[in-house]
């Protein structure tokens, strides 16, 4: 019987096993990438073998990959580095594209979470060019799936760069940079179930970049600093595992979905009021965000951090203290049902005993409060 069941993947993933591995079996090599002798050239070997697996895993070219100390880096290296006049970025963007540029038009987005094409079309039109845009792949707490081709083919209307968060996307969906037509691409490993603090930017052959770090000639003086080796490693190594799961015909993600699915239907059940954020569009298939009106989603992940299940509250991973979740609100949601929501995400070690563990502990607590509620009435 499962005793503890984490389902906060878009949080952070466990890092897999083969990671761990080529983590330690990096660390405990010394020599730096940009050393001429045989343990420079092994190390750099490792990094070149990892840039090639992330490269892979998103369809684009090696020499495009530039190695970061995570998507917050990535984000910030993509909407500072490209000289535009204008940026727009979406409502339900991370803090780290949102904050980067302090005057940066928002697009709307939907009911459903989906950007609004119109309003993107009206802002192309009304700001100056050359414009950025910056509209992410899949969203951290509701797991929407932006319909980023038709983002594309907009800006490019207007001539103006794109660039796409694929932090929560890649790894879990197929991704492909040049069916996808975006310029720019941000990647963090320890959403796929590499280590924590490294991430890359994937350019497109005609952005040119201003770098944000300089110093030494590192990442082809596109990003200055001795490469985290370690990291690089375990990062090429979760993309290597995440491109063959995604290759396989019954891939994890269609596992995922079922188990999701099953999941929701549960919550609507012991729940019938519940809303589940993203129902009517693409989402992830390991992503769940819902409430149990009544009970403040901060509420709810205490309760279940007790009875051992770890979930989040609106956008946990940055901070740990709780605020309404603003990618609720621009889609509409009143504050209220907002403050009541929670995000379950799942993953690789996700089974039906750690969805079990979850219902069990959230059934109970939503009894607790139908209880006290018959008792006030
Ligand atoms: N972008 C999205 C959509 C995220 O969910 C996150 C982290 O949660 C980031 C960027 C930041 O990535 P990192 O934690 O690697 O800095």
């Amino acid at each position: 019987m499962v005793l503890s069941a984490y389902l906060d993947y878009n949080a952070t993933a466990p890092m897999r096993p083969e990671v761990l591995r080529a983590v330690t079996s990096a660390m405990a090599w010394c020599g730096n990438p940009s050393s001429v002798h045989r343990s420079g050239r092994l190390a750099r070997r490792m990094v070149e073998e990892a840039r090639c697996r992330i490269a892979d895993l998103v369809g684009a070219e090696p020499d495009q990959v530039i190695f970061t100390s995570g998507g917050t880096e990535a984000n910030n290296l993509a909407l500072r580095g490209v000289e535009a006049e204008s940026v727009l970025v979406s409502a339900v963007e991370h803090d780290s594209v949102l904050k980067p540029v302090a005057d940066a038009e928002i697009i709307p987005v939907g009911r459903d979470g989906i950007v609004d094409l119109d309003a993107l079309r009206a802002l192309l039109n009304k700001v100056k060019k050359p414009a950025l845009v910056s509209v992410m792949l899949a969203n951290n707490e509701t797991g929407v799936i932006s319909p980023i081709r038709d983002v594309v083919e907009v800006a490019r209307a207007f001539a103006a760069v794109v660039h796409c968060d694929a932090v929560q996307g890649a790894g879990k969906i197929a991704v492909d940079m040049v069916g996808l037509g975006v310029d720019m691409l941000s990647l963090s490993a320890h959403k796929l179930g590499g280590p924590q603090g490294i991430g890359a930017l994937v350019l497109g052959d005609a952005i040119r970049l201003k770098p944000m770090l300089l110093g030494g000639g590192q990442e082809r003086g596109r990003r200055a600093g001795t490469e985290n080796v370690p990291a690089i490693a375990g990062f090429g190594m979760a993309a290597k595992l995440a491109g063959s799961e995604l290759a396989s015909f019954a891939g994890e993600g269609v596992r995922l979905a079922g188990l999701r699915d099953a999941l929701e239907a549960r919550v609507r059940g012991l729940v019938p009021e519940t809303e589940i954020f993203g129902l009517s569009v693409a989402r992830l298939p390991n992503t769940s965000c819902f409430t149990m009106p009544g009970v403040r989603g901060e509420t709810q992940v205490m309760a279940l951090d007790l009875a051992g299940v770890a979930v989040s509250a609106g956008a946990a991973c940055s901070s740990g203290k709780i605020e309404p979740s603003r990618v609720l609100q621009a889609m509409g949601v009143d504050d209220e049902k907002a403050g009541c929501s929670i995000r379950v995400s799942l993953g690789w070690q996700s089974g039906e005993e750690e969805v079990e563990l979850f219902l069990e502990a959230w059934g109970r607590l939503h009894a607790r409060k139908a209880s006290r509620d018959a008792a006030a009435a």
